[in-house]
């Protein structure tokens, strides 16, 4: 800690770091790969590359010939990655002839140390222990930099509503500050660690660390409760400090920044001056409107406790979800991936791990998300650095299912956050779609609607809702023909449901 703490990051140094990892990434894998998967036992990468009969020299000459990405789809086409259920622990991973274990914890990088830990959300099953490392989190802060320069946020008085460890990172946010030389000046915390049972130790943690943080100079702030329903709290702060300062950054998740942003519309001011970087789930047209009414910015951030940083938002960006990919952490290839009950193929994003403070070591794993990549030069300061890669419209594949008929999210999302509350008013928070299964195993749609929504008969919303189906694609149109015959559809009135760490997700899956 008093290492970490002595730490500060300027500008130039973050491009010059940026830019040495941008030249040294086969020398950053290669040495990850050395040290991590052949030089550790137990990494379940090591069956697969010497069942492909690939030893270290081997990857090396492969790297050198072929590049990183060549390299990377070599090894893919010789059976080394690792599919979205194989990575969640659902399936053990079987290839030429080996099969390999996948319990919870085995894609853990050994070379990390494990500073702190934080839960995922469990959106895409069990949640999911992230580990954080300070060399990891130092790691972090010079494209943190760069992107506070790109969006005129450098230096700008930051505020966090993010959940304190277990729950989410926010430690994190607060340590970066430090090193890049911006303290946070207030932590606004959704969810007090308290209010996570069983965890005395790592509410101890928080504590011990932010009272070192003070102990040696810096006047962090310490979490403050403030709930979801209160997030006039933090659209009173972010207001106020904007207009005595200009400006101000608030980093928080996507569909939070657009909670303050109601309720500063409820209160009646506007958010002049203040700029959102937030994350955590794909940030649609519906929802990044609703926070730009207020005449508040909005910057994506594309990561998650599987594969870290991935995008940082571009500062001429050609829509809402633009960011640049964090080539030198990460590698990444596009791979067809076939959906079960779809025709249709989509790219699956398929990530490798670069740098040895990361928390998971990845090697060809194929996550649930898929975009639009493209190389492109769009003159912002990630790109004058040499990040040239464009990812946009991240979704994620994971399927809606209603009596035996997939459908994919996207189109799910666009009817809940955008037609249904052009029809009957409100936001996209207050309409959520439920799948479960009902006891006789059969599958059910269950659309929640806040009560304070005036609806009419329930039918007459369905009909809405199939309607709008019947103009997307062919699937959405079997999918309308089975529900309307299979009656699979109910209305339920009460407040949507959010998850721990404020994500609001549009679609829940109840897993049996
Ligand atoms: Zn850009």
């Amino acid at each position: 800690m008093p290492a970490f703490l002595r730490q500060r990051v300027t500008l130039e140094e973050a491009r010059d770091l940026l830019r040495r990892r941008l030249d040294e990434r086969e020398a950053n894998f290669l040495d990850l790969a050395e040290r991590g998967i052949y030089g550790y036992p137990a990494s379940p990468y090591l069956p697969l590359l010497r069942a492909a009969g690939c030893e270290l020299g081997d990857l090396r000459s492969l790297v050198r010939t072929r590049g990183l990405e060549g390299a990377l789809f070599s090894l893919r086409d010789a059976g080394v990655y690792v599919t979205f259920e194989e990575f969640k622990g659902r399936s053990p991973i079987e290839r030429n002839g080996v099969v390999v274990d996948t319990r919870h914890g085995t894609f853990h990088n050994p070379l990390s140390e494990r500073f702190f830990t934080s839960r995922s959300s469990g959106s895409t099953g069990a949640p999911v222990e992230g580990a954080h490392d300070l060399a990891h989190i130092l790691a972090g802060v010079p494209s943190r930099l760069i992107s506070c320069d790109a969006h005129g946020v450098l230096g700008a008085p930051l505020g966090l509503w993010r959940c304190a460890p277990p729950v989410g990172a926010g430690t994190r946010h607060v340590l970066q500050s430090i090193v890049m030389g911006n303290v946070a000046r207030r932590w606004f915390a959704p969810i007090g660690s308290d209010e996570v049972p069983s965890d005395f130790g790592t509410r101890l943690t928080t504590d011990v660390v932010l009272r070192e943080c003070r102990l040696f100079g810096h006047a962090v702030p310490f979490p403050e409760p403030v709930p979801f329903e209160r997030a006039a709290v933090v659209a009173r702060w972010a207001a106020e400090t904007a207009s005595g300062h200009g400006r101000c950054l608030v980093r928080t998740g996507l569909s939070m920044a657009m909670r303050v942003a109601a309720a500063a519309e409820d209160a009646g001011f506007g958010l002049e001056g203040v700029t959102f970087m937030a994350g955590g789930e794909p940030p649609t047209s519906a929802k990044v409107g609703r926070i730009r009414a207020t005449g508040a910015k909005y910057v994506p951030h594309y990561g998650g406790s599987d594969m870290g940083h991935v995008g940082a938002g571009c500062a001429n960006p050609l829509n809402e979800s633009d960011v640049h990919f964090m080539e030198d952490s990460l590698a990444v290839l596009q791979v067809p991936h076939t959906i079960p009950g779809f025709h249709a193929d989509i790219d699956a994003f398929c990530f490798t791990t670069l740098l040895r403070s990361a928390g998971r070591l990845l090697l060809n794993v194929e996550l649930d998300d898929f975009g639009t990549m493209e190389r492109r030069s769009c003159g912002c300061p990630f790109d004058d650095l040499g990040f040239g890669i464009h990812i946009s419209g991240v979704r994620s594949y994971r399927k809606l299912t209603g009596e035996g008929i997939n459908l994919l999210d996207g189109e799910m999302v666009r009817i809940l956050e955008e037609v249904l509350p052009s029809r009957y008013g409100g936001d996209p928070h207050d309409y959520q779609l439920h799948e479960r299964e009902d006891p006789d195993g059969f599958t059910r749609l269950v659309l929640v609607v806040d009560p304070r929504i005036d609806l009419p008969a329930e039918a007459d919303v369905i009909d809405v809702l199939l309607a709008a189906l019947s103009t997307g694609d062919l699937y959405a149109d079997s999918a309308r023909e089975h529900w309307q015959q299979g009656r699979s559809f109910r209305i339920e009135r009460r407040e949507p449901e959010w998850l721990a760490r404020g994500k609001f997700p549009s679609l829940i899956v109840h897993r049996v």
